[in-house]
């Protein structure tokens, strides 16, 4: 059975100790809505995670990295390695978001290396990928999607593969106010599906979590987790809320 998870991306926002404050009321909030069976997760920058780990109750709330290195160790100023995430308590490591494929120029070819460092290290990985939207009026969404799967992850085998949740991000709705709509959702959805059995077979697709994000929020996460294929969320501003992001949380385990 796959997972439902609830995924925030904090991005570069709040500082150390609005960062703390932060997660210990996503913790009291989401304890609060015995939610046991989504998982929820939060990605906090990188700073933070060796005393956000402390604060929440691994039980209630996991933590996420939102990149990292592609080297192990060594002469790589300002790097942070998978090791080193690992080392402060976190989980799970967030790759291939759109904003590093597009500002620092993250390549298929880099994020096949972070995704081993990561999986060296035990990390979850939440693999992004999405279109922009040229790509989309062009009719080449699916096509860019499945490139992305098939050269930043397709190297893998089922067994590492297991430890990869999918995160379907549309770049044209990433921080912008406009979401896909559940139809376009669940649309992609099923064919990231569909390929990745076409790979990895239908037993391991079906235990695949494929989440959406995309200015999903607190009034919209119900209609889209109502889709079979759309297993939670990646959650950008409305996961600085608690509130908000435990509205979503409770979305998620309503389904
Ligand atoms: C994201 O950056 O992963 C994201 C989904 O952002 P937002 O929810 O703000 O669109």
């Amino acid at each position: 059975m796959r997972k439902k998870i609830v995924a925030g991306n904090w991005k570069m926002n709040k500082t150390l100790q609005e960062g703390i404050e932060l997660a210990k009321e996503v913790n009291a909030k989401v304890k609060g809505l015995n939610a046991s069976q989504v998982k929820v997760i939060i990605g906090t920058p990188f700073i933070h995670l060796a005393e956000v780990t402390k604060q929440v109750d691994p039980a209630v709330v996991s933590v996420a990295a939102q990149n990292c290195a592609t080297e192990v160790s060594g002469a790589f100023t300002g790097e942070i390695s998978a090791a080193m995430v690992a080392s402060t308590g976190s989980q799970y490591v967030i790759l291939g978001h759109s904003e590093r494929r597009s500002y620092y120029g993250e390549t298929d070819e880099i994020l096949v290396k972070k995704v081993a460092r990561a999986l060296e290290n035990k990390l979850e990985v939440i693999f992004c990928v999405g279109e922009v939207l040229a790509e989309r009026e062009a009719e080449k969404h699916f096509d860019v999607v499945k490139s992305q799967l098939v050269n930043g992850l397709f190297n893998l085998s089922a067994d590492e593969f297991s430890h990869i949740v999918i995160a379907y991000e549309p770049v044209w709705a990433i921080g912008t106010g406009k979401t896909a709509t559940s139809a376009q959702a669940q649309e992609m959805h099923a064919f990231i599906r569909k390929v990745v059995a076409e790979k990895y077979g239908k037993e391991v697709a079906d235990n695949t979590s494929i989440l959406y994000g995309g200015s999903c929020n607190a009034k919209n996460a119900d209609e889209l987790f109502a889709n079979e294929d759309v297993d939670g969320g990646l959650i950008g501003g409305a996961s600085l809320k608690a509130e908000d992001f435990s509205i979503i949380v409770a979305a998620r385990a309503k389904h």
